[in-house]
């Protein structure tokens, strides 16, 4: 009998070369093959007669072999096959398939599936290179017995077909024999992890119905429902995998909840302290998010907040409000920022706003020269500077601090679920506390008492707008308050696209913006040419817009190669208005703030993610005056690149575009990098299962409030030790609760 944790490698028909062909996909273990679900189900059981097809639908045909051959037109090859079933005849092409060239022979029976289109002219109907399968071979002899034998398991029936893998070698046919081998030597009774009373609220049928029903769905199942991924079968599944992520996630939140935190004092002082330093009303949103943050921060429980606020909400001046009110009560503050440049603009900002109130603070980034480094520290550790502020790559490392009140993570859609679980892991090793899921918190020195200070607060902020199932996921450990309201006096920014043969046009215009006293960014994909791609590079254009179209003006270059006092320097004369057009790759992506920048002009827009363009067309639009988005494109643009530069031009909502973005690129993009660690799910799907993930939080939180009669302390148990082993294997070696 096969366990679930048995290596795949002692599954009949796979041995330890298929198993690592199959280990490079992730899937290892018995119980990971039984989840590599069919992606789709072709209904072999009542396919369609040639005769009945209708134009426009997708349809699975089975037929036999009758004529095949490989045609030179002018532009392509093109291969094609006549299939018929008695005296009706489908006629199935595919462009450029010399490949096919020897793989049909006369009398086979194939099962097709695909597009039924019509014919051009002739009005005959026909695939369009559809996918198939040869499913028998009577003329193949040395194959024939055994072809027999599987052939129950590709006809007659609802078959599942799984996506190929290792090269091609591993196709769905050798997944169907394998897994259906599989499941027939399981052990018949799996024990059930999720909790009876859950299993009772969702219907939930058992463990070992839903692999077998998930692969080989009984005659009667909807086909709709299978298409899906809504039979009671997928639900089972994809509940399950989630359960156990908001099980994990809801037992992070209680233990962070037990800890002792830090109870600031928000007495007049704190309030005129704040009132002292706003250079402008708030606005009713800023305030509501103070409230909350100030609530949090006043009980003697660690906060974990996240502040969520489209670009331009205001986010930076919350952030000052709460230091004030840490610093107030006696305690260090302090700020990390994801890049340097954005660590010291926060820099010059806190000593504007800051500094005339008597604060002391001080900025930590690479680029401050070792001595300095040394005596910042010095000052950090003795509790002379009260706010620190840097990346988070300098303060999360090396800086001890004196008393530690509150750490502000800036734009946090950087880091995702897995960065930070890594650093949470970190700074465990570190002894600091017992891994909150979190960011890393900076460690404290060792005379600071650190039983007594408590836990010091955290406050992330974003600007991605993250939609609410994904904040879920990504954010299920934290507490969430939402910026949405933007600062008075905004005029709408104007967004337009167009095609790079009207660049004359564009730059025109942005010549006159400079003229009427405004500044403009030039955004560029690359920093180099190169010969692969023919796209134009910030270096190259930034000598052509400075040498030939705007000879009179001051252009300036910024990008990520050049060192970090360069890149200070270019933004630092920029921001006081000592250069008019800033050539730029995405460096400038998140949280430059230049209010006197009106026109930002983007090339090669169709190649940005939709969340990076939002981001970058964040920079302009921060004062009075009408700003401009030029979203410039050449070259091919793809059917998403089109969905995208069109949602740009219509809306300015950070939540549609997050969702839209989210819709088209898949939970795993939706940050634009792989290292932002969204968790792989292996049945699950955030955009599809939204409502599913919302019963599993509300399920893990009911669970955890146990045992009572619903759920017994056995079952609570249980379910937490398969949580553990599942999270194990999701998030490697991180420890949880
Ligand atoms: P973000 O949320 O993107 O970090 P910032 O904090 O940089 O936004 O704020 C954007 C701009 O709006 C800044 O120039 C800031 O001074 C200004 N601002 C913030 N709040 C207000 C307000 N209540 N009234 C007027 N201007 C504001
Ligand atoms: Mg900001």
């Amino acid at each position: 009998m096969l366990e679930l944790s048995t290596s795949v490698q002692y599954v009949k028909g796979i041995g330890p070369r298929l198993a690592e062909v199959l280990g490079a996909k992730g899937i290892h273990t018995v119980d990971d093959l039984l989840h590599y679900l069919p992606f789709r189900y072709e209904d072999r059981l009542n396919p369609r007669g040639i005769s009945e097809l209708r134009v426009g639908e997708m349809a699975t045909v089975i037929a036999e072999v009758r004529t095949s051959g490989l045609f030179r037109t002018r532009r392509m090859p093109i291969f094609q096959m006549t299939a018929g079933q008695g005296r009706n005849r489908l006629k199935c092409i595919w462009f450029n398939a010399t490949y096919l060239r020897d793989r049909f022979k006369p009398g086979q029976l194939v099962a097709l599936y695909g597009k039924v289109e019509e014919e051009r002219g002739g009005g005959e109907l026909q695939l369009v290179q559809p996918q198939f399968e040869i499913l028998g071979d009577s003329s193949d002899e040395a194959e024939a017995g055994e072809q027999k034998a599987a052939s129950s398991l590709e006809v007659g029936r609802i078959v599942p077909i799984y996506e190929s893998t290792g090269q091609g070698r591993l196709t769905p046919r050798w997944f169907r024999r394998v897994i259906h081998g599989l499941l027939e030597n399981l052990s018949p009774q799996l024990s059930d992890p999720v909790p009876a009373a859950v299993r009772r609220h969702l219907s939930l049928i058992s463990p070992q119905d839903a692999l077998r029903q998930v692969h080989w769905p009984d005659p009667g199942e909807s086909f709709k429902d299978l298409q899906a991924s809504r039979t009671p079968a997928h639900i089972r599944l994809i509940f399950e995998e989630l359960f156990f992520l908001e099980l994990g996630l809801e037992l992070k939140r209680r233990q962070q909840k037990a800890q002792t935190g830090i109870a600031f004092s928000l007495d007049n002082r704190a309030r005129e302290a704040i009132k002292k330093i706003l250079p402008f009303h708030p606005t009713a949103a800023q305030k509501r998010v103070l409230k909350e943050i100030a609530s949090d921060m006043g009980k003697p429980v660690p906060m974990r907040r996240l502040l969520q606020g489209d670009v331009g909400s205001g986010k930076t001046i919350v952030a000052f409000e709460a230091a004030i009110i840490a610093m107030e009560s006696g305690h260090q503050v302090a700020l990390m920022a994801p890049t340097e440049i954005l660590a010291q603009q926060h820099y010059f900002s806190a000593r504007r706003i800051l500094e005339n109130a008597g604060y002391r603070i001080v900025l930590l980034t690479g680029s401050v020269e070792e001595d300095r480094k040394r005596e910042i520290r010095r000052h950090i550790a003795q509790g002379n500077a009260q706010l620190v502020i840097g990346t988070h790559a300098l303060i999360e490392q090396k800086v001890e601090f004196a008393k530690l009140g509150l750490v502000i993570v800036d734009e946090q859609h950087r880091f995702g679920v897995m960065q930070r679980f890594k650093l949470m892991k970190k700074s465990g090793d570190e002894g600091s506390g017992n891994g909150h899921v979190g960011p890393a918190v900076p460690s404290r020195s060792a005379e600071g008492s650190s039983a007594a200070l408590g836990e010091p607060d955290v406050l992330v902020m974003t600007a991605t707008p993250i939609p609410r199932t994904l904040a879920l996921t990504l954010y299920g450990d934290l507490d969430i308050s939402i910026l949405d309201e933007m600062p008075p006096g905004r005029t709408p920014i104007v967004t337009r696209r167009v095609s790079d043969d009207r660049a004359d046009e564009v730059w025109q215009f942005v010549g006159k913006q400079v003229a009427a006293g405004h500044q403009a960014y030039v955004v560029y994909p690359v920093i180099e040419e190169n010969e692969e791609n023919e796209l134009k590079a910030a270096l190259k254009m930034h000598k052509e817009l400075s040498k030939k179209i705007f000879p009179g003006l001051r252009v300036d270059l910024l990008h990520g190669r050049m060192g970090a006092d360069q890149k200070e320097d270019v933004m630092r004369r920029f921001q006081k208005g000592e250069v008019d057009i800033l050539v730029s790759t995405t460096v400038i992506e998140v949280g430059v703030d230049v209010a006197n920048a009106t026109v930002m002009v983007i090339e090669h827009a169709e190649r940005f993610g939709l969340a990076q363009l939002h981001q970058l067309r964040g920079r302009i639009g921060r004062g009075a005056a009408k700003s401009f988005c030029i979203l410039m494109t050449g070259g091919k643009i793809s059917e998403d690149g089109e969905r995208r530069l069109d949602a740009m031009v219509r809306t300015t909502d950070g939540f549609q575009i997050a969702e839209l973005d989210l819709e088209l690129r898949g939970p795993g993009e939706f940050f634009g990098t792989r290292q932002a660690g969204m968790p792989s799910f292996q049945v699950a799907n955030l955009i599809r299962d939204r409502q599913l993930l919302e019963a599993a939080k509300r399920e893990a939180a009911a669970v955890l409030a146990g045992p009572n009669q619903e759920v017994s302390k056995e079952e609570i148990d249980r379910a937490l030790r398969h949580m553990r082993t599942h999270w194990q294997k999701t998030y490697g070696l991180v420890e949880v609760g």
